[in-house]
Formats: C-alpha cells, structure tokens, sequence
C-alpha cells in the first residue's frame, strides 16, 4: 500500500489513469490529500487509521478545494480526529496561509490551477498538490475551473527557478527534472 519514496516519505499512489483520485502522502506527521475513500479504498483507509503500528499522523493537509481532493478528506479527518489543515474554504477547519511553517514544512502559495493553491515545500522536495502533475498529467485547466495561465506561468516560473530535487504531485508519478518541467510550463501559451 504505502511506499517509501524518500526519507521519512510515505506515498499511496492513486491508481493508474484514474483522474478522480489523488496521490497521498505521509511526511512529519502531515497525512496530505488522503481523499480516495470512496472509490474502492475504504476499507484499507479505515484499517490503517486503526493500525496500531502506523506512522503517526499530527495534521491533515489539503492542496486546494477542488472535488477530486476532499472526496474523503472530512471522513478521514475525522476519524483521525484531526482538523484539516489548508486554503480558507468550507473543507478546512484550520486555514494555513503562505509562509506559515507546518511540521517543518514551508506553505507556498502557487495559484495557476486554482487561485487558493497551497504547495509545502522542505530540504528541496516540494509536494506540489496540483501546481504540477506527472507523467503530463494536465494541471492548466479552463478559467471556470479555476484556471489562469498567467498565474500558472509566475508560479512556473518561481519553481523553476528554485533548487528542487523532488516533485511530489497530486496526480501521476513523482518526478526529479524539476526545472525542466517548470521552465516549459513557464513559458506555456495555452
Ligand atoms: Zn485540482
């Protein structure tokens, strides 16, 4: 279920080709985006909150109010019985904002895909929710969706300029070639 991806780095990837659900992963305490109860991993959620041998979990984190991140969040949250941490929004009980440290980790604000899109940011691995995706997942997504390529451009290109050596994103696999991948969707004309 989980895997180790880094040092103290836990991640539970969404299922291959499935857009409706997100990577998770545990860090210092922070369990970020654990939202695909509902779609077939229930049970395996409801038995790890209740493994007496699981890492501890001191905060629950969102990336930006979009469906297919809060599915689960208030369930799994609330069986943890933690707040959820996050953008002002109806999902989270205690808003985080830029700049402010949790659990060691630095929020970055990053809007582009969503205006209220809050990235964490430690040692050079930015956990990106989804101001990037892997494996050409598309993060630039229509205005009405909350879409804006002239914030996603600035974002991009704050990141790229910036020296990471891991990506962690919400939709498809991790990647390294950090700024690379910024660099191109920095200069993205639609
Ligand atoms: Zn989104």
């Amino acid at each position: 279920m989980w895997e180790i991806i880094g040092p103290g780095i836990l991640m539970l990837r969404a299922r291959t080709g499935v857009g409706r659900i997100c990577n998770s992963y545990l860090v210092d305490g922070i369990l970020i985006e654990p939202c695909s109860y509902g779609y077939g991993e229930g049970p395996s959620w409801v038995e790890w909150i209740e493994s007496k041998n699981r890492p501890p979990v001191t905060a629950v984190f969102l990336s930006h109010p979009h469906g297919d991140h809060v599915r689960s969040l208030r369930h799994i949250a609330e069986r943890l019985k933690l707040p959820v941490r996050g953008p002002a929004c109806k999902y989270v009980d205690a808003p985080i904002q830029a700049g402010e440290i949790l659990n060691g980790w630095k929020v970055l604000h990053a809007p582009g895909h969503h205006p209220q899109m809050l990235c964490l940011l430690k040692d050079n691995v930015l956990i990106a929710g989804d101001a990037a995706g892997g494996d050409g997942w598309p993060v630039l997504i229509k205005p009405s969706a909350g879409g804006d390529i002239d914030d996603h451009r600035n974002s991009c290109s704050r990141f790229a300029s910036m020296p990471l050596d891991l990506v962690l994103p919400a939709h498809g696999d991790l990647f390294t070639n950090a700024r690379d991948y910024f660099q191109k969707e920095s200069l993205r004309v639609s």
